[in-house]
């Protein structure tokens, strides 16, 4: 994970990439598109089954990232896990699917699993996000010694999802223990259907000074860049390719010549096109024009 000092300098960008094939193969399509930072899933993310690594699993996956261009690899856990699931019954199965995440990317050398903090339905918002807080602490006692660092994605806030605001992710930081082990991804769709205004320089700088006052940047880790498809504060989750959306590109341009945020993972999650790669080439092609020369 030391290596490739020879590319600082370059942006730490990159996109969502399939492991269909084997989680090695990421780094194949990765490389294709010119990725300096990478996100996968570990396993399928539709499903509950958590197959176990094999030793061949991780060696190939080791040996391709040691090729790779990449410098950063982050993982995305799986979207049935709720860590405040409102049953006893789906609050287990998710913690434990949870706490597989993070051994799988303890075994694989990936320092962050990024989640979104899960939905309400039937409780209140506040209980809510107290037993998302009990629920990492205890993924954090289960997987003691992983360097694994877990990463709260922000949320449109959709249906009964809890984590739209930076005010309710720092109320799940707030009841965490393990400090070292949470950080922040935020999703620049997901914020702006959230409301947050990003569009213009004066919304993007109030935006961050509010991140800064509840959360602080320390503990922001990784982005997800996402244009939006849907209008500010539709709560609405649906990514649009960077420049098309209802957010537009000047904004991709604040985050990248942010020089806060030089060394934080910017991923695309936007869709690949038919050959399923040339979007991506498109879409990173339009963030490396907005890097201002220096
Ligand atoms: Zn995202
Ligand atoms: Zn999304």
């Amino acid at each position: 994970m030391n290596k490739k000092n020879d590319i600082a300098g370059d942006l730490l960008i990159g996109a969502h990439m399939s492991v269909a094939g084997g989680l090695y193969t990421a780094f194949q399509r990765a490389d294709r598109v010119g990725c300096t930072a990478l996100q996968i899933f570990t396993k399928n993310s539709n499903q509950w089954n958590d197959p176990a690594l094999t030793a061949e699993d991780i060696a190939k996956y080791r040996d391709a990232e040691n090729k790779s261009k990449v410098r950063l690899v982050v993982s995305h856990d799986s979207y049935l896990i709720n860590l405040c699931g409102a049953t006893q019954e789906l609050l287990l199965r998710s913690r434990k699917a949870f706490i597989n995440e993070i051994e799988r990317c303890r075994l694989l050398g990936i320092r962050y699993v990024i989640f979104h903090p899960g939905a309400h339905t039937t409780q209140d918002r506040k209980s809510a996000l107290k037993l998302v807080s009990k629920s990492l602490n205890y993924a954090h006692d289960a997987t003691a010694g992983a360097a694994v660092v877990t990463l709260i994605e922000t949320t449109a806030g959709q249906g009964t999802n809890v984590g739209s605001s930076f005010g309710e992710v720092a109320e799940i930081i707030s009841g965490v223990k393990s400090q070292k082990r949470v950080g922040v991804c935020i999703d620049t769709c997901h914020i702006f259907a959230a409301g947050y205004d990003i569009r213009n320089r004066a919304g993007y700088d109030k935006t961050m000074e509010e991140f800064e006052q509840t959360l602080g940047f320390p503990l922001l880790r990784a982005i997800h860049f996402n244009d939006a498809k849907k209008t500010l504060n539709s709560h609405v989750d649906r990514h649009e390719h960077i420049g098309r959306g209802e957010i537009g590109k000047q904004a991709f341009g604040f985050f990248i010549n942010d020089e806060r945020l030089v060394d934080i993972p910017k991923i695309l999650e936007t869709p690949k096109g038919d050959d399923g790669f040339s979007m991506d080439v498109e879409n990173l092609k339009v963030l490396r024009s907005l890097a201002k020369k220096s």
